[in-house]
């Protein structure tokens, strides 16, 4: 399937958790929010499990172990190993490892979950620029990393060691709002040294990387919530998606997607792993269906006729959308047949 359907969304006979053998999901927006589970996410994932499909958990956050985010979905009701999730420490890890020679120290800045795997490549966590170490790796620290610790970062980097970061995510979701990410932190070692460090995380090739080598996945279809980290990092690894409407992206955000950004399918939540997915049909000239709607462009605005499912409704219009932008991003009005379709 590849790059199938980057103008208009992919269709499946058969379920998606049939046609494919691994779902590599997010998780903050599309199994839970805030600690909690996301609706249908614990039945949904339980009944592709018992179908046969492997399912991993692919995360940019770097702070927790792999075994902390495997207990934590356990406890939710998604039962899962530490080997089944994959987080941008490990991939940054072995980033770092393919360049250093083994045993070398790496200042580190950021939480247990970074050193854990560092170790787990054969690599010495350190505490100072003073340690005289070969590398330097940010990953998410959580509230309580001190302000001294991007000054030690900034220390080595300026003396030209190799910088690295386990991800660029600039925010991080919180009950309470939006606070500054790991990619924040980088950038304030950034200001400070003018250098750049080589990150892991989606969208980029490492993760995919690191993923693929420890889930063996031979048809694997990316779950995400989010288009410029998970459905990127599919395309950029040639692989089939899923966007969920749990978390970050909307419908109107949907719409207005670039190339990279236009996920292989669109469904509501999780419940979308079990169902096929209908084609989308059609031309500009005459429209494009899904169910019961046609998708047509007229003006500078979409017109939507017909009836049916909200998501179908959307499948079309992603359909008229992606052709109108083609290489670019859609700017017509949305407004009006979102709104018919309740959004
Ligand atoms: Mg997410």
């Amino acid at each position: 399937m590849g790059q199938r359907g980057r103008n208009r969304p992919g269709g499946s006979a058969r379920a998606l958790s049939e046609a494919y053998d691994t779902a590599l999901l997010d998780l903050d927006g599309v199994v839970y929010a805030g600690g909690e589970a996301i609706a249908y996410a614990v039945e949904s994932l339980g009944t592709a499990r018992d179908g046969g499909m492997h399912l991993a958990y692919v995360t940019n956050n770097a702070l927790r172990t792999p075994a902390a985010v495997a207990a934590h979905l356990s406890e939710l009701g998604v039962p899962a190993e530490p080997s089944d999730v994959i987080t941008s420490a490990q991939a940054v890890a072995r980033l770092i490892a393919d360049q250093v020679p083994p045993g070398s120290r790496v200042l580190v800045i950021g939480g247990e979950g970074l050193r854990v795997a560092l170790r787990e490549r054969g690599l010495e966590p350190v505490e100072s620029a003073d340690d005289d170490p070969a590398a330097v790796v940010q990953g998410y620290g959580g509230p309580e990393l001190p302000w001294g610790r991007f000054a030690e970062a900034a220390y080595a980097v300026a003396r030209g060691v190799p910088w690295f970061a386990s991800n660029t995510d600039l925010t991080i979701p919180s009950p309470r709002g939006i606070a500054p990410g790991n990619g924040a932190a980088v950038e304030v070692v950034r200001i400070a040294t003018g250098a750049e460090p080589q990150v892991a995380g989606k969208p980029l090739p490492p993760m995919h990387r690191e993923t693929i080598l420890r889930t063996g996945a031979e048809r694997p279809l990316v779950v995400g919530d989010r288009l410029d980290t998970d459905i990127e990092g599919a395309f950029n690894g040639g692989v089939d998606s899923l966007l969920v409407l749990t978390g970050v992206t909307d419908a109107a955000r949907l719409l207005a997607a670039v190339p990279e950004h236009r996920p292989t399918y669109v469904d509501a939540d999780l419940r979308g792993l079990l169902t096929g997915q209908p084609e989308v049909t059609g031309s500009v000239e005459a429209g494009f269906g899904c169910g019961g709607w046609t998708a047509s462009v007229r003006g500078d605005a979409f017109v939507l006729d017909g009836e049916g499912g909200a998501l179908d409704g959307l499948r079309a219009l992603c359909a008229a959308a992606w052709t109108h932008a083609g290489d670019g991003s859609c700017a017509l009005e949305a407004g009006k047949a979102l709104a018919r379709l309740g959004w």
